[in-house]
């Protein structure tokens, strides 16, 4: 395994695979702290990919200025090491300046699509974002690139932002890995106080208690999301942000979900940590996955 600091060296690595080698690349972005959910995006990569990248680069522009940038939990040596355990080929590390040289001052925005939802919340993020993965695909030039469905308004974006400007990768969205008690692993889980992270489980229960409902016959967006708040707002650790439910391409709202996928979608602080969720309701869809917690 290769751990690449420089975005030139990136580059010319990914050429000689593809031109020289013939061989296809599969490529995972990440903001390391590893866990099992960015090792699920590296075991599809693995299995469809001749060679796998890995990016570890927390992006300061998708961080708002009151926002955990700099306390986001940083450690290479550990990322590193679980990487080559899953054998990965390559690990694009690049210091800041590498990505942002001094005077950059390109932006990639999916309009309509970045100011709903978590972007209403977080204005500047998706902005952040996609930028980064543009610069991203541009420097590994991948076959396919993976994402997870946990953040599932990211990979609709970036669906959206791939087409659009026509980069060649293809996007492949990962299921969500969850811990046993439901709740979605994310590197901020590790902000929670062990209470939280039990009461934390209530993000999961209520898209479940949703997700029951719609299979009984409840189609009703309004309804759905009724029941989904009911069973937080009994949780007296969390807080609701937002519980919506969008179609799961457009993320126009859906107030009945008829003959295409219904995103719910939902951000719940659990003391001070704010975490999301989902679940896509209205057509068939990869299960989630369940890790030990
Ligand atoms: P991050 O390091 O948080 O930017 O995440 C990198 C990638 O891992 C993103 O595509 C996330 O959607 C994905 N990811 C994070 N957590 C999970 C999870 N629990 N299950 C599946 N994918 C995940």
């Amino acid at each position: 395994m290769e751990i690449i600091n420089r975005r030139k060296r990136m580059m010319s690595a990914a050429r000689k695979l593809r031109r020289e080698e013939n061989r296809t690349i599969g490529f995972v972005p990440t903001m390391g702290a590893l866990h099992e959910g960015h090792l699920s995006l590296i075991h599809e990569a693995r299995a469809m990919c001749d060679v796998v990248v890995v990016s570890v680069f927390v992006n300061p522009t998708q961080f708002g200025p009151a926002e955990d940038f700099n306390s986001y939990p940083r450690d290479l040596t550990r990322d590193a090491a679980l990487l080559a355990e899953y054998n990965v080929d390559y690990v694009f590390a690049p210091p800041v300046e590498e990505i942002y040289p001094p005077e950059f001052s390109t932006y990639v925005t999916v309009e309509g699509l970045s100011d709903k939802l978590e972007g209403a919340a977080r204005p500047e993020h998706f902005r952040g974002v996609t930028t980064v993965v543009a610069i991203l695909l541009n420097v590994v030039k991948p076959d396919f690139a993976f994402f997870g469905q946990k953040d599932a308004q990211q990979a609709i974006l970036i669906k959206r932002m791939v087409r659009d400007l026509s980069f060649s990768a293809e996007i492949v969205v990962v299921p969500i890995v969850r811990e046993e008690s439901g709740l979605a692993l994310s590197s901020r889980n590790n902000y929670l106080t062990a209470e939280e992270r039990k009461a934390a489980a209530v993000l999961h229960r209520a898209l479940s208690q949703a997700r029951s409902a719609y299979e009984e016959g409840e189609h009703s967006g309004g309804r759905l999301i009724e029941i989904a708040r009911a069973t937080i707002e009994k949780e007296p650790l969390a807080r609701i942000d937002y519980i919506s439910m969008n179609d799961a391409e457009t993320l126009a709202k859906v107030d009945k979900i008829e003959d295409r996928a219904a995103l719910v979608s939902l951000a719940v602080f659990i003391g001070n940590t704010r975490l999301i969720d989902n679940v896509v309701l209205g057509k068939a869809k990869g299960h989630d996955v369940a890790v030990a917690g």
